[in-house]
C-alpha cells in the first residue's frame, strides 16, 4: 500500500446515494474533544440523514443535537450500520446497542454489559455491535456496515452473515418532492418539535396526543393513535389496545397505565421529565426523529 493515502479519491469514489424515505441508519459517534474529559467517548443514535445529522451534534442542542453531544465534541460520525427495513426495526436495534445490558436479545451475553478497563468506548461499541450482527432478529437482516471514517476501519473478529456488506464511504440522501413541512422552518422559529417515532411526523399537540413509554429509560415518543394501531396490530378486532410490547426497548406495556402515566407527566414542566445524564453511562435513546429540520446549507 502506498503510505500517503490519496484522501480526495477515497471520498470521491465512496460517496453512495440513498433514497429520502428509504434510508433508516444507527451510527456511531466518537468525540475529538481536546477535552480529555469527553475525547474518545462515544454516542450511538438513529438517523435517516447522516450528514445532517454530524451537522447538528457538532453544533450543539440549539440546532437539533442532541443534548447528550453538545459542547462534549467535535464528534466524528465513524460508522453507521444501514439497511433496516423501517425506522422502527432502526431504533430497536439503537436501543439495543446504547442498552446492552438490557436489551432481552443481548442479555444472555453478560461479557457486553461494560466496557473492559482498558478497553477504549469505541472498541466496547464496536465489540456490541459485532455480536449483535450474529444475534436474531438482526442476522436476518441484509445490513451494510459502513466506515465513515478511514482511522477507525477495521476487521470484524466474528464472520458476519453473508447477506451483510462491510462497506466504507460516505452516504449522501437524495432531496425529494416531498418536502417536509418542518425542512422549510429556521432552526431559530422551530422549537423542540418533538416527532413521531412510528409514523416520523410532527406531533403537532404534544400536550394532548403524545404519548410516551412507562420505561424511564425509553424515550419513546409517539402519538397516541400510533402507539394504538400499533398494539392493536397484534389484536386484530379490537379498537382499543389492552397493551402489548413497547416498539423500542421490548417493555410490556399496559393501555390503561399508559394513559396514566401520561396524566402525571402532563402535571409537570417538561425539563423536568428528561433529565441529562452524564454521557456514555446513562440511556438515551436522543434520535433524529425528535430534532430538528434540516439547515439551509
Ligand atoms: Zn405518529
Ligand atoms: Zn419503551
Amino acid at each position: 500500500m502506498n503510505s500517503y493515502a490519496p484522501q480526495d479519491a477515497i471520498s470521491e469514489q465512496a460517496e453512495t446515494v440513498a433514497h429520502k424515505g428509504h434510508f433508516y441508519g444507527v451510527y456511531l459517534l466518537c468525540s475529538q474533544s481536546l477535552d480529555s474529559r469527553y475525547r474518545g467517548k462515544c454516542y450511538v443514535g438513529f438517523t435517516v440523514n447522516p450528514k445532517r445529522r454530524i451537522r447538528q451534534h457538532n453544533l450543539g442542542c440549539d440546532f437539533g443535537g442532541a443534548r447528550k453531544t453538545s459542547r462534549k465534541g467535535p464528534w466524528q460520525m465513524v460508522m453507521i450500520v444501514h439497511g433496516f427495513p423501517n425506522n422502527i426495526v432502526a431504533l430497536q436495534f439503537e436501543w439495543a446497542w446504547q442498552q446492552p445490558a438490557l436489551s432481552t436479545r443481548l442479555k444472555i451475553y453478560p461479557e457486553l454489559k461494560r466496557k473492559l478497563p482498558r478497553e477504549t468506548y469505541f472498541d466496547y461499541n464496536f465489540r456490541i455491535l459485532s455480536r449483535m450482527l450474529g444475534v436474531g432478529p438482526w442476522n436476518r437482516l441484509p445490513l451494510s456496515v459502513r466506515w465513515l471514517e478511514t482511522d477507525y476501519e477495521r476487521a470484524f473478529n466474528v464472520p458476519l452473515p453473508n447477506h451483510m456488506e462491510i462497506v466504507s464511504g460516505k452516504v449522501s440522501i437524495s432531496a425529494s418532492q416531498r418536502k417536509r413541512a418542518d425542512d422549510t422552518v429556521a432552526p431559530a422559529a422551530a422549537a423542540w418539535a418533538a416527532e413521531c417515532h412510528l409514523c416520523m411526523q410532527p406531533i403537532k399537540q404534544p400536550e394532548r396526543s403524545r404519548l410516551g413509554c412507562t420505561n424511564p429509560t425509553c424515550r419513546l415518543t409517539s402519538h397516541m393513535l400510533c402507539l394504538a394501531n400499533y398494539l392493536l396490530s397484534d389484536e386484530p378486532g379490537h379498537y382499543i389496545p389492552i397493551g402489548g410490547e413497547c416498539p423500542l426497548c421490548e417493555t410490556r406495556l399496559s393501555w390503561a397505565a399508559l394513559l396514566q402515566h401520561k396524566r402525571l407527566l402532563s402535571g409537570v414542566p417538561e425539563e423536568l421529565q428528561d433529565q441529562d445524564e452524564d454521557l456514555s453511562d446513562g440511556p438515551d435513546v436522543d434520535s433524529d426523529v425528535e430534532c430538528m429540520p434540516e439547515l439551509s446549507d
